[in-house]
């Protein structure tokens, strides 16, 4: 009868499916949905995968194939093929951990390795039927059939991928060619059931803007349609995110990629894949221009489908870049098209690029000696000329840092060594400061220019740097810092690396070193040179320098005897300068009209503030200084239409307000801030903080000016601009502390782990601006309703930004008030390490480096100066008030010491 037929012929199919298993059985019949193989547990495909097993941590990378079984993978493919591990010994260990874990083990393995010996040891360890991934005719027929007799020994299926002694199949005859004969061996010499064979006809990416590329997805759905019709029995399986390799970081047309190839390979009769799910788009929801233009690239239906997705691609990602539409450079020679990569900072073909060259040369070295470095000479070249500035050259490093890292695996394979850069430079930022920025452009400038960098980050101790320069034999040290505690650590820093005998030059540079203060307190601590560089641009030539057999010891001459007549003229220039004693500047104080002017705070006591909306903050930002830090020239926003810097500028702002849209939107960033109003009086230059009862809370310590002043022109210290205490009347004064840059680390992590510099520097550069904008904004809070002592201010923020507002918000390290060390005393008023997570180092840097305090002085003549130079009566006199030893209060008030 009918049914018993039909009941026949289900089991035969049955029988002559593929059966695999791990604890459970997985049957693939023709009914069956497409198999999804879980790709994560591949230290290739995964970077957290492989860092696991690289740390060896076993436990948490079991973590991974559980969180795939959950997720829905069918089978689980297992690769451990890096340079830097033992992957036989880390699949066994893998593999038998697995066994261990009932829920992991439900599903079949895939065994990925492009060694024998590693699949073989692998196979030892499964107890189900899994899956080799893959064998092929590489190595001609005698190796495949023993290695495909081995294979059925143990009983696993197998991928074949379609690769034969003439490379692989890039075409659709070629893999048909290939296809065929695999058959043909495994089914008639070997008796290999065709249900056990998987081919892979090799998934290559679309829309790399090379001709031959054109093909790839329709080669592939026609090859797979042949196999299912001509190779009865076997099964077709592929790496699907291949597919849409040159649009690595655009997460939005991947997905739509993927999800499209997916959608015609399975129609085509794919039965299988490595895809990753969370890399997947539901076909049905792709926007129908996006799902369009994937598709007319995917099935090759018009001359300019690439074109035409790269340019929505930009769209979509929200990014302008000229450069990147014109696909013209692609059809050079491959040598050019990695110069063109490197100088334009175009990552997207960087590693296709990158793999064609290495096939091209005897030795992956000679792809970083050749065509990386005659790139990167170029790009050294057109910024040491000016003609290129700085965003474009740490876009430049990244994509060099890319190329390199693409390499690095096929260098420790080939035991290739190292590329030989011009020197080895170390940075840091000296001890208790936290400040980056500016030395990470140069060590992005510097390495660049082909020095090696080695980068010990912030709050570096100086035995750290020194025994690292030693056992690294580097060629120059460079130090960096910001504030100017950081000035007196580098002075110490010299000290101990004179001790340690050491001669290699030392660079000095950050924002508050200068010349003369390298000059006068720097050098003469240490026999090797001592070089102040002013800018990220300047370190190329100095370096270059220093490290010169020819011009070296010319230039270290001229540089000491350089800083020695800067020393002598500094001390002749004190002789000169004309200062008053601190009776006389006290007299001549600065004293106003007060009590007409004093508000009582609307809100007395400290108010916090936690998890602030940065959509709110970011519209406060002062962008000015945002290009100064990367070294573009302009006001904002007439910057963007420079004639000289304007191209460039407005690429940076684009990017910058790209970034600034994901962090607003995935609350990346934290920002808290604290501030408070308190009644106060001054006494002399101090200011005495009151609790409400009258009892003294706290008290800040200030500085007087002591400069001979023109006649009316006053003496001034920022105590002045509250009541003193002996006028009988209540005065107020004001503190706050804000951040902008809690939870910043693990996206600067994230992007240094991508090698990528440039978001590394952006993501810093834009928390320092939410900071600041914070600062603007809880002033304005301040003003109008905490203190509220101008409650109907109205101004724009071009006009915050240019202070037109009534009163002063001046910064411990600031020139009116330079003296680091009170930010304790506010912290402490405030609890500002409690409520806002911010925290000062031992040289009063304040850490997230993203972070601004300060007091609030409401008196309308309240303004910012500078103290300038002062006398050591009044460093007697501070240090009393200061309860700190006279030679303390010289330390951390070097700077504006008239004497030595
Ligand atoms: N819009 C700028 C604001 C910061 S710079 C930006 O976004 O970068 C100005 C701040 O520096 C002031 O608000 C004050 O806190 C500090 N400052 C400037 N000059 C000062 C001085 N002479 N003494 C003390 N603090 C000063």
């Amino acid at each position: 009868n009918l049914s018993q037929e039909k009941q026949e012929t289900r089991r035969f199919i049955r029988m002559a499916s593929m059966h695999l298993s791990g604890l459970d059985p997985l049957i693939i019949t023709p009914e069956t949905n497409f198999v999804n193989i879980g790709e994560r547990t591949n230290v290739t495909g995964s970077r957290k995968f492989l860092n696991l097993i690289k740390e060896e941590k076993f436990e948490a990378a079991l973590e991974i194939a559980r969180d795939q079984v959950e997720g829905g993978a069918q089978i689980l493919d297992v690769n451990m093929d890096e340079g830097m591990i033992d992957g036989k010994v880390a699949m066994v260990k893998f593999l038998n951990l697995i066994a261990s874990e009932p829920d992991i083990a439900r599903i079949p393995i895939m065994i990925d390795s492009s060694k024998w010996e590693i699949i073989e040891a692998g196979l030892k360890c499964l107890q189900g039927k899994g899956i080799v991934n893959s064998i092929s005719l590489k190595n001609g027929e005698k190796e495949f059939i023993a290695i495909a007799r081995k294979v059925r020994m143990y009983g696993a299926a197998v991928v074949v991928m379609a690769f034969d002694e003439a490379g692989q199949a890039d075409t659709l005859e070629r893999r048909i060619e290939i296809c065929g004969r695999v058959y043909k061996i495994l089914t008639e010499q070997l008796h290999f059931p065709p249900h056990d064979i998987i081919f892979d006809p090799n998934i290559f990416p679309v829309a790399t803007g090379m001709e031959e590329h054109r093909r790839s997805a329709v080669d592939f759905f026609q090859a797979t349609k042949w196999i299912k019709e001509n190779l009865p029995g076997s099964y077709v399986s592929g790496g699907v995110s291949n597919i849409s390799f040159s649009f690595r970081g655009n997460n939005v047309v991947r997905e739509a990629i993927n999800s499209a190839f997916l959608y015609h390979a399975i129609e085509h009769g794919m039965d299988m894949g490595i895809v990753n799910p969370t890399m997947l788009q539901v076909y049905d929801e792709i926007p129908r221009e996006l799902l369009e233009k994937v598709e007319d690239v995917l099935l090759n239906t018009r001359e300019d489908a690439t074109e035409r997705l790269l340019e929505f691609a930009e769209t979509v990602k929200g990014k302008v870049n000229k450069s990147e539409r014109d696909l013209s450079w692609r059809n050079d020679t491959v040598e050019n098209r990695i110069k063109y990569a490197l100088v334009n900072g175009i990552i997207e073909f960087i590693e296709p690029d990158v793999e064609e060259s290495r096939n091209q040369m005897d030795k992956p070295l000679l792809v970083i000696e050749g065509p990386l470095m005659a790139g990167m000479d170029v790009v050294g070249d057109l910024f040491g000329a000016g003609k290129m500035f700085l965003p474009q050259v740490v876009k430049s490093a990244r994509v060099m840092k890319k190329a390199v890292a693409y390499l690095v695996p096929y260098l420790e394979k080939e035991k290739d060594g190292k590329s030989k850069a011009k020197a080895k430079i170390l940075m840091a930022t000296v001890k208790g400061d936290v400040h980056d920025i500016g030395k990470n452009i140069v060590s992005v400038v510097l390495a660049c220019n082909n020095y090696e960098i080695i980068d010990l980050g912030v709050m570096v101790p100086p035995d750290k740097i020194i025994s690292t320069a030693i056992s690294e034999k580097v060629d120059i040290v460079g130090l960096s810092g910001l504030i100017t505690p950081s000035l007196d650590e580098m002075v110490t820093v010299a000290d101990e690396m004179e001790k340690a005998g050491m001669v290699i030059p030392l660079l000095i540079g950050g924002a508050t070193t200068s010349r003369i203060h390298t000059a006068v307190k720097i050098d003469p601590k240490y026999h090797g040179a001592v070089v102040h560089v002013l800018d990220a641009s300047r370190s190329v030539p100095v370096a270059g320098e220093l490290i010169s057999d020819q011009r070296k010891a010319e230039a270290i001459k001229r540089i000491k005897s350089e800083y020695k007549g800067l020393r002598e003229n500094h001390e002749r220039k004190n002789v000169e300068k004309t200062l008053i004693s601190l009776p006389d500047s006290r007299a001549n104080r600065f004293s106003a009209e007060y009590k007409s002017h004093i508000t009582k705070p609307k809100s007395p006591g400290i108010q916090r503030f936690e998890n602030y909306s940065l959509k709110e903050i970011s519209e406060y930002i002062d962008w000015t200084p945002f290009f100064q830090t990367w070294m573009l020239k302009g006001k904002f926003p007439f910057i963007l239409e420079d004639k000289k810097v304007g191209v460039e500028a407005k690429k940076l702002y684009a990017d910058a307000q790209e970034m600034l849209k994901e962090i607003i939107a995935d609350k990346s960033l934290i920002a808290n801030a604290a501030a408070g109003i308190f009644k106060a009086n001054s006494e002399g230059d101090d200011l005495i903080i009151f609790n409400e009862d009258g009892s003294v809370r706290t008290k800040f310590h200030f500085l007087r000016q002591q400069g001979k002043k023109a006649k009316d022109l006053p003496n001034l210290c920022l105590s002045d601009f509250v009541a003193p205490l002996n006028s009988g009347i209540d005065d107020y004064l004001g503190g706050f502390a804000v951040t902008a840059g809690l939870g910043i680390e693990p996206l600067i992590e994230k992007y240094e782990k991508d090698h990528d510099d440039y978001k590394s520097i952006m993501i810093k550069s834009l928390a320092d601006r939410l900071a600041e904008a914070f600062a603007e904004l809880m002033h304005k809070k301040v003003r109008k309703e905490i203190w509220g002592y101008c409650p109907d201010e109205n101004f724009s923020v071009e006009e915050l930004i240019a202070e037109k507002y009534r009163g002063i918000r001046p910064a411990s390290g600031y020139p009116a008030c330079p003296d680091h060390t009170e930010k304790k005393l506010l912290f402490d008023l405030l609890a500002v390490e409690d409520s806002t997570g911010i925290y000062l180092t031992e040289s009063f840097a304040m850490y997230p480096a993203a972070s601004v305090c300060g007091l609030y002085f409401a008196h309308p003549e309240s303004k910012y100066f500078g103290l300038g130079k002062i006398q050591k009566d009044q460093i007697i006199d501070y240090s009393k008030r200061k309860h700190m030893n006279v030679g303390e209060a010289e330390k951390w008030l070097a700077s504006n010491l008239s004497y030595l």
